[in-house]
């Protein structure tokens, strides 16, 4: 039973906005066009606007509100951006990212959003087309924490939402000079926010932020492999 209070998305932008996690324009006006209802399954619409994670099944979570915010803030994408997400899990933060890089459905901005669960790419891309999103982000089954097999630099900001032990080396080589990256780095109990700019001459400055928890990074540069199921 579930015993939160449910705040509507009005309240919930408030408190987001007092506390000082959704501070820029872009990001709020981002979080005040996406429905979020849209990215959990239907018997926890009602809980939306709770700032809490939800499940989406296969024991993963769609990311509490407050968290969104401080990372999309962190990221600080701008418009006509390429965006690589690693973890679509739901969608929604991929949806987010879309209506600030390419606000008015030009085809400017593009955000790539990679997943390892099959069946969740396939849940976010229900979502996105339910929600109008689906032409402004292209889904990618498969291990993020590889990129996207690209050998060049090709992303201007690059957002990880899924706990990492360490900044994997492929993404570093696929953000572009100039751009930035948002990870979680940690243990698997807890991680620390690092934001990681790659300055003009490739070198990396890499600050660390706060303390947060996310589900983990798998895959060649996460946490473990997964083969049937089973973790190794
Ligand atoms: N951004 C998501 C959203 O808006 O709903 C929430 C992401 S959830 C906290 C983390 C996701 O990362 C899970 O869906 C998980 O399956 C995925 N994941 C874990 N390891 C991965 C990897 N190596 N490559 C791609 N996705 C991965």
């Amino acid at each position: 039973m579930i015993l939160w209070e449910t705040p509507n998305k009005e309240e919930l932008l408030e408190s987001l906005v007092s506390m000082g996690y959704a501070r820029s324009k872009k990001v709020l006006r981002a979080l005040e066009k996406v429905p979020r209802e849209l990215f959990v399954p239907r018997e926890l619409a009602k809980y939306a606007y709770v700032d809490r994670p939800l499940p989406i099944g296969y024991g993963q979570t769609i990311s509490a509100p407050h968290m969104v915010a401080i990372m999309t803030e962190a990221l600080d994408p701008m418009e006509c951006d390429k965006v690589l997400e690693v973890g679509t899990g739901s969608g929604y933060q991929a949806a987010i990212l879309a209506e600030i890089v390419d606000p008015e459905s030009r085809g400017c901005g593009i955000v790539v959003s990679i997943e390892l669960v099959p069946q969740l790419s396939f849940f976010a891309k229900n979502n996105l087309e339910r929600s109008g999103y689906i032409d402004r982000v292209y889904l990618v089954i498969g291990d993020g924490s590889l990129g996207v097999g690209a050998e060049r630099e090709v992303f201007d900001r690059i957002i990880i939402t899924a706990a990492s032990p360490k900044i994997p080396e492929p993404l570093v080589s696929q953000l572009k000079k100039g751009g930035r990256m948002v990870i979680p780095v940690g243990s698997q109990e807890m991680q620390i926010l690092t934001i990681v700019d790659k300055k003009p001459d490739g070198k990396l400055e890499i600050r660390r932020d706060i303390p947060c928890v996310f589900v983990p990074l798998r895959g060649v540069h996460g946490y473990s492999y997964i083969i049937s199921g089973k973790d190794i």
